[in-house]
This record gives structure tokens, sequence and C-alpha cells, in this order.
């Protein structure tokens, strides 16, 4: 590939804003602290995943004995026997929401599905893309379902087959719904288990829950039917994706439909991302359980770090048990926008991701919080760290850095960037 002067010049530049901004998230749950670096190799090959792991393809270039152990992987952790279970590597975790909905739906086909007032954004397009129809449960202050409002509206729709999508995290407010009182109520309500469909959006906390000490329940042991969990949010990767589990009896209903048409083919969309699986192995490889205990411990700890400053210094802050999403009153749009803090309402929400390796990003953060919300109307003075970038590979880097020190690849002239001590790293070995 040769390149004009021009696009040279627009590469490096994008580059150079990449570097800049990739530590810059606090609002979104993306770990940055990746290195898939032994992998870059694979990139220079056209990986194609489309259709079944399970089964031969006749496109050789595929990584499905990877992604058969990542599926393997979260069989384990979300309690469920891997030969009992079926699912892949997504794009994300909406399009295994998508897939979730799409088997509920398949299976009770006039089915409603009931999802709270905080659930994604996503779900609603899905429910019109699919043609479910579907109803809005109101939420608790704390952002999790209603439970009194979702067995009211079953039971005024005269649903017999309800459809209910929980949300393992919320995220706006990390809430979860409980599974297992979603289960109290339906079998109270005279619901019986196969009556209904529980699917789990776990985007972000299915990869906080299964590590914590005192998890709400969130596994096919405690009754869902699906999950889905973003690869790039709480694992981290260069690129979106995720995986989908489920319950293979639901889905071997499905695919005998789909053979009856064309080729088995369980997934949604044709040809899938080979490389992702890849990825997703590597991470799952380079990490022990305790590894992943100790990365989730530290995100939480830095959440409760942020929620006890912000209310010693008199700001209703509060996240909710096992989240590593922190609420508070929303600070001047100045604040949050240079911060990048995700915002609805009159709230907004940081998220301590595993590259913030020690507070300092978060205590920046935080003062200037404080600063605003005690002083409104009062402009907020910036201290020399905490100044708008001035040239593209400005002080801010330096203040978000995630090891406290001036990050040497923001050296222009820099190519390749230096790696966090302590992040993922692939032994040659696995490979
Ligand atoms: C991020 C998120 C999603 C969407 O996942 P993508 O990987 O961005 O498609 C869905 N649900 C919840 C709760 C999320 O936090």
């Amino acid at each position: 590939m040769t390149f004009s002067p021009a696009d040279h010049t627009r590469l490096e530049a994008f580059w150079r804003y990449c570097l800049t901004h990739q530590y810059f998230n606090v609002g979104y749950p993306e770990s940055a602290d990746f290195d898939y670096s032994l992998l870059h190799r694979f990139m220079r090959f056209s990986i194609n995943n489309c259709g079944d792991w399970n089964e031969y393809s006749n496109y050789l270039l595929n990584s499905f004995d990877f992604e058969r152990e990542v599926m393997r992987f979260f069989a384990e952790l979300f309690h469920i026997p891997f030969e009992d279970s079926w699912g892949y590597v997504t794009n994300g975790g909406t399009e295994g929401n998508m897939f979730g909905c799409y088997l509920a739906r398949e299976l009770f086909p006039d089915a409603t599905l009931y999802y709270s007032q905080d659930t994604h954004y996503s779900v609603a397009k899905i429910v019109r893309l699919l043609r479910i129809k579907a109803q809005v449960v109101a939420s608790q202050a704390n952002g999790e379902m209603d439970y009194d409002d979702l067995v009211a509206r079953i039971a005024a729709d005269g649903e017999r087959h309800p459809i209910i999508f929980a949300n393992i995290g919320t995220t706006l407010r990390g809430a979860t719904d409980n599974i297992a009182t979603i289960q109290q109520r339906l079998a109270q309500a005279g619901i019986r288990r196969e009556d209904y469909y529980l699917h789990a959006d776990a985007a972000l906390s299915g990869m906080i829950l299964p590590f914590v000490d005192a998890p709400e329940p969130y596994s096919f042991a405690d009754g869902i039917d699906s999950i889905c969990v973003s690869g790039h949010k709480m694992i981290g990767s260069p690129m979106p994706c995720g995986i989908v589990v489920a319950r293979r009896a639901n889905v071997e209903r499905i695919s005998v439909e789909i053979d009856y048409i064309s080729a088995r083919d369980q997934t949604i969309s044709g040809s899938r991302n080979g490389h992702t699986p890849l990825m997703m192995w590597a991470a799952l490889r380079s990490r022990s359980m305790d590894d992943w205990r100790e990365r989730i411990q530290r995100c939480l700890d830095l959440a409760q770090h942020a929620v006890d400053r912000l209310r010693a210094a008199g700001i209703d802050a509060w996240r909710n048990p096992n989240s590593i999403t922190v609420v508070f009153p929303c600070p001047s749009a100045s604040v949050w926008k240079r911060h990048c803090l995700a915002t609805s309402g009159d709230t907004a929400h940081l998220i301590t991701t595993a590259h913030h390796r020690d507070s300092t990003q978060i205590d920046a953060l935080v003062d200037e919080v404080i600063a605003d919300l005690k002083a409104p109307g009062k402009p907020v003075t910036l201290s020399p760290l905490q100044a708008p970038l001035v040239d593209g590979l400005g002080s801010r880097n330096r203040v978000y850095s995630t090891v406290g020190q001036p990050r040497p690849e923001l050296l222009p002239g820099h190519a390749r960037p230096e790696r966090d001590s302590g992040v993922a790293r692939l032994k040659g070995s696995d490979i």
C-alpha cells in the first residue's frame, strides 16, 4: 500500500489522535490495557468464521478451534455444561442481545418482551427489527427493574409466555435486575418455568459478577436462558466484539427451521469476524482466574474510592453493589465534556476500568467535579496538568496516564506504544 504525502500526514495525525485519547474514556467501560501484538501477524489473513464453529466449513481460513475454546470458557463461567450450551463470538453486546431475543421469539412467536426503562437503547431497536411486542417496565431509583410493575404488566397483558430481558449491570447506573426475584414473582403469578424466557444482558457485568465474593444471581444455574457479554468492555479489544451463550436445546429448535430454508447457520450475520475469537482466546489464555479477580477488585476498589471522595465533599455520589459505575449529579458541561463523562438527565457517571492502574485520573476528575458542583456558576480554574490540549500531545495525557509518568509513545516519532506493566501479555507457548 502506498500513500500520497497528504494521506500519509492524515494517517499520522490520526495515529497521534488515537494515542492522545486511548485512555480518555472514563464515561465508558472500554478497557484500554490490552496487548494483542502477538496476534498482529494474523492481520494479513482474511479469516472468516461464517457459520458454526461446531461444524465443518468449506472456508478453511477460520479460527473455529479458538472460538470453540472461548465458548467453553464462557459456558463454564456461566454454569452450564458445555455440551448443553451453544453460543458464538459476536460483534458485541448488541448482537448477543439480538440473538437472545431472536431465540426467545422463535420459541414464543406471539409473546411480549418486558424490559426496564434503564435497559440499553439497542433493545428498543432490536424489538422493532424482530417485530416483538414489547413493554417498558418501570425502574427503581437505583436503576433496577421494578418487579411489582413487571408482574402488573404481565397480568394486565394476560401474557402467558413473557420474555424477560434482564439487565446484569445497566449502562447508566450499573444496576442488576435480580433474576431470582423475577423468577419468584413469575412463579407466584402462576407462570411455569417452561412458559417464559429469560435473557440476561451482561454486557459489562458478565465479566464482573463471576469474580466477586457475593455476586447477584447471573448464571444458567440461576435460571437464565441466554446471556451476552461485550468483549471490548471489561476484557478489552481493539475492535468491538462479544459473546453470547444460550441453551443448546433452544438453539437447535431454531436451527432446524433454518435448516429447512438453507444451510445450517445459527448466527445472525453471514461472514463473521475470525480475528476477534483469536483475541478473546488470547485474552482468556493470558490471565488466570485469580488475575481476573484481582483486576476486577481493583476496579471496584477504585469506584468505591471515587464514591468516598465525592461523598466526603458532600456530593451525593453512589454506586450499586458489585458495580464499577459511579453515579453523581451532573457537573457543568465544560467538566463532563472535557472528561468524556457519560450523562443522562441530571446525573453523570464515571466507570473505573482496568487501565486506571492508580487513582490519578479519577482523583483529577473528582477534584474538578467537586470544585464544579460546590461552586455552581463559578468557572473552574484548571491546574497546569489539567489544561486542555495544546498541540495534540499535550499535558492532558500525563494526567490521564495510567502509569503516572509521561508516556514515551506520546513523543513524536515514537512508532509503537510501550505497554504498561502487568497488562495481559501472551506467552509464546500459548500460540
Ligand atoms: C454496552 C452495553 C450494551 C451494548 O453492547 P455493545 O457491545 O456496545 O453492542 C448492551 N447492554 C448493556 C447493559 C451495555 O452496557
